[in-house]
């Protein structure tokens, strides 16, 4: 039997992405995944569609969420894998978050309008259609109005946190979402180290109860998937990996470019199982 993969880092229309739940799962299968995780930010909302067209397809589907951190004044993504997703407390909390995301969009655009650029907060909130509105969204309207060439334009001239038009998001501690996702039953994975340059605060982290690392994405080189694989034996931290396919968002769909032997998904499951029942004993 050929080998099993999963692609554990997905994107849709439900946050930043531009692919719906199904038109995700169409592309998984084409890739030939076993196992997707759809990660997007701060919202569990496209997991009961995912879920159903996964299904359908015979792929295994693992709910999940990529939750906005700070961590020692940084921020981090916090990838939490194999939620309960009727949990009331993250519930609250993502509503919280998907608030906040809300306001920093009026924030921004209010920053645009003083730079002289006539950007209406609706036309943002049209393009994003969803619950947690993003920097994206704004780019996309910029675009849609001729205001920037492309959305990467956009973040260049306006949205990056180094531009004129940037807000800071307000953001749950690390340590207080890794206690939630346990909650929840979930696995907490720090996303993409190696974009985040933030290693001085594994160790913090792992006393947090942290427990994974993304060491595979399809940003990462070989030698830094390899860096992380280190770093995660050190702590003793799982190993998972994806792709951060966005759909057609940053150009090319990346769903494909990283496939994660199943095994670490076997692992993945194993943890999640542990802390369900952590929380059930405590319920
Ligand atoms: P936000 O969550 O609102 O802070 O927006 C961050 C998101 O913007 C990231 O998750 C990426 O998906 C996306 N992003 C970052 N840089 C770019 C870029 N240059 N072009 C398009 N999307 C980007
Ligand atoms: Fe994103
Ligand atoms: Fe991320
Ligand atoms: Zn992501």
């Amino acid at each position: 039997m050929p080998e099993k993969h999963a692609d554990l880092h997905l994107h849709t229309s439900f946050s930043d992405g531009t692919y719906s739940p199904e038109e995700l799962a169409e592309n998984g299968r084409r890739h030939g995944f076993a196992a997707l995780a759809l990660t997007d930010h701060d919202t569990i909302d496209g997991c009961e569609r995912m879920q159903a067209a996964c299904e359908k397809l015979d792929i295994e589907f693992i709910p999940a969420s990529e939750i906005t951190v700070d961590v020692e004044g940084h921020e981090m993504h916090l990838l939490a894998y194999c939620l309960d997703t009727a949990h009331e407390g993250l519930r609250t909390e993502l509503k919280r978050s998907q608030e906040r995301r809300r306001k920093r969009i009026h924030q921004m655009v209010e920053l645009l309008n003083k730079l002289g650029v006539p950007l209406k907060v609706e036309a943002v909130f049209k393009i994003a259609n969803c619950d947690a509105p993003g920097r994206p969204h704004i780019g996309r309207a910029l675009v849609e109005a001729g205001h920037c060439s492309s959305v990467d334009d956009a973040f260049r001239r306006y949205l990056k946190s180094n531009r004129p038009a940037w807000a800071p998001k307000p953001k749950i501690s690390a340590a207080d979402a890794i206690k939630l996702v346990h909650q929840a039953g979930g696995v907490a994975v720090m996303a993409h180290p190696g974009l985040n340059r933030i290693d001085q605060c594994i160790p913090g982290l792992v006393k947090a109860g942290i427990d994974g690392l993304e060491c595979f994405h399809s940003r990462h080189s070989t030698r830094v998937s390899e860096r992380y694989l280190q770093i995660a034996d050190q702590h003793a931290l799982l190993v998972t990996g994806g792709s951060d396919c966005h759909g057609m968002n940053k150009g090319e769909p990346l769903i494909g470019s990283v496939r994660l032997p199943y095994l670490h998904v076997e692992q993945l499951k194993t943890r999640a199982r542990k802390h369900r029942a952590a929380a059930a004993a405590a319920a």
